[in-house]
């Protein structure tokens, strides 16, 4: 039986990667906690904590690697720039393996590789040059077909669950896709909201016009001449 190591990168994304490992018969697979990346420091306390119970519900070993040092993260990415998550997808995944090496782990994988927000190809490179690299086997799936179901499992579980990947770049980010969703939103309300004033507006038109045939018909059958008629329904207007 295959020994895999599991970079975990939070507890949510576990659920769904350690179901679909022990369906395709990994059943001694240990976790490993090392995310120096998360910011600030009560959201990585609250995603390690998060992850502590959930292994502990689902009997999964965890070793926590703990080291975190927010100047030493923040001043490389810094100077990444737009590729930042290539450094800290390596930085991350490099200890894993390592640690895997060292301890006779005959294979590894990452949770990242169920999220849809990562950059899934790039992730995957990292892990088989890392593999290579180390000489170690890098299981892959595309755990991203589990991820809504992943999602469900730990909303079930009642599991903390955060809103963005872990740096504060990622942070801002995604508040600001939030507010321009919001403001999509409301656009798309509004439009919603004149479309149907048009729409009643149109019907009460043809409601009336309808109305005004109908008079003309039923005068003209009581045999009113169409000026006399005419001059009826201006009055009515
Ligand atoms: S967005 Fe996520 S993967 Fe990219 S640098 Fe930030 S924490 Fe790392």
């Amino acid at each position: 039986m295959k020994r895999i190591l599991m970079h975990t990168c939070c507890a949510p994304c576990s659920t769904y990667v350690i179901k679909k490992l022990r369906e395709e018969g990994f059943n001694d697979i240990t976790s490993y906690w090392y995310n120096p990346n998360i910011q600030p420091f009560d959201e990585y306390k609250h995603r390690l904590e998060t992850l502590k119970e959930y292994t502990k519900m689902v009997n999964v070993p965890l070793i926590i690697n703990d080291y975190y040092d927010l100047n030493d993260f923040l001043t490389v990415v810094m100077n990444y720039g737009g590729i930042r998550c290539e450094y800290c997808y390596r930085m991350r995944l490099e200890m894993s393996v390592k640690y895997a090496k060292e301890n006779g782990y005959d294979c590894f994988t990452t949770t990242l590789l169920v999220s849809p927000y990562q950059k899934h190809d790039l992730l995957k490179k990292v892990c088989e040059d890392l593999a290579k690299e180390y000489d170690i086997e890098f299981v892959y799936y595309d755990f991203r077909e589990g991820y809504h179901e992943g999602q469900q499992m730990a909303k079930d579980a009642g599991l903390y669950r955060q809103k963005y990947c872990g740096c504060i770049f990622s942070r801002d980010e995604a508040e600001m896709q939030r507010d321009a969703f919001k403001k999509q939103e409301e656009e798309r309300h509004r439009k919603n909201r004149e479309e149907q004033e048009e729409n009643r507006k149109r019907k009460e038109i043809h409601w009336f016009l309808e109305l005004l045939k109908e008079i003309y018909c039923l005068t003209s059958y009581l045999g009113f001449k169409e000026d006399f008629i005419w001059k009826k329904l201006q009055l009515l207007l």
